[in-house]
């Protein structure tokens, strides 16, 4: 599976040019197994049985997570004018221990926390819209330290101290009813979002596979010490994080959106399917207008994912 991966990669030099995607695939494909395993090695390549060719495992194959990327870019930047924008970063403050594959569950209250709180909010009218993203961060291996969060934009007339302490007592209220009192504070940074550059940078942003290859690497250096000694035990935590991760998101949404940023919602001021020409160009102007815009804090961003997303294809 590795081999068809690497041929890929020399047939679509440009889809699959991140400068980690062998090893990040490698990770991927040892722990996912199965199935899943053969349909991400075989991305991109068509046959009978699926015609697009694309394998739509788009929280872990970075092709189909970039053409996810392509679709809510559309949608979204040619609505700059038509909204008041703002960008939140839903996280929580420390990060949680794995221990067993069924840790994994109490990911999905993490996420549901602010699934619901955000939903409460279009509700209410403190939002009119917000489209989210759930990601997983992978902060350590060995033993495997993760931190579920959340990326939002927000369609608002404003996100003032107000609204968000709201947030953060719904998040953290939501928390506690579903886990107890020991469970992690939720953690709230909001950006006004003012150009459509920055729009575009954000949306671009949330969107992007699971990545594992760098905390694994480092653990690895521990793992190898001692004639290997704890290798084995490495690599078992590996093939947890990624079925577990896979199995409790195995029907869920990674990406979502409610309120006026919701497609199927009548309210919806995003782009429509037969716009969608017309949007993509918007998309590519306000993308050779230029950067005006990028500082974010996590680590991520400094990498190439976000100047990567239009050159491609
Ligand atoms: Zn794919």
């Amino acid at each position: 599976m590795l081999e068809s991966v690497r041929k890929k990669q020399q047939l679509y030099p440009k889809r699959y040019r991140d400068e980690d995607y062998l090893r990040h695939s490698a990770l991927l494909l040892l722990s996912l197994g199965g199935r899943s395993a053969v349909r991400y090695s075989l991305c991109g390549v068509r046959n009978s049985a699926n015609p697009s060719g694309i394998c739509r495992l788009h929280k872990f194959c970075p092709y189909c997570s970039f053409l996810e990327k392509q679709k809510a870019l559309a949608k979204y930047v040619p609505a700059y004018e038509s909204g008041i924008w703002f960008s939140i970063h839903g996280s929580f403050t420390g990060d949680l221990t794995m221990n067993s594959t069924t840790d994994y569950y109490d990911l999905l209250e993490y996420w549901d926390a602010y699934k619901l709180a955000l939903r409460q909010l279009v509700k209410d009218k403190s939002i009119r819209g917000v489209f989210w993203t759930e990601e997983l961060a992978v902060n350590q291996m060995l033993p495997v330290h993760v931190l579920p969060h959340i990326h939002a934009i927000v369609e608002a007339d404003n996100m003032d101290e107000e609204t968000i302490t709201k947030l953060k007592n719904m998040v953290s209220a939501n928390l506690k009813n579903r886990l107890g009192p020991d469970c992690l504070a939720p953690n709230i940074k909001i950006k006004n979002l003012n150009s459509p550059r920055k729009l575009l940078s954000h949306v671009q942003y949330q969107i992007k596979p699971m990545k594992v290859a760098k905390a694994y690497d480092l653990a690895w250096t521990r793992a190898s010490l001692n004639n290997r000694a704890q290798a084995v035990l490495l690599n078992s935590q590996l093939t947890d994080l990624v079925s577990g991760y896979s199995l409790v998101t195995n029907r869920r949404f990674k990406i979502n959106s409610a309120g006026n940023l919701a497609s199927k919602a009548k309210p919806y001021i995003g782009t429509r399917k037969k716009e969608i020409k017309a949007a993509k160009e918007c998309v590519r102007e306000v993308l050779e207008a230029g950067v005006d815009y990028i500082e974010m804090e996590d680590r991520e961003t400094k990498d190439s994912s976000l100047s990567l997303a239009f050159e491609r294809n």
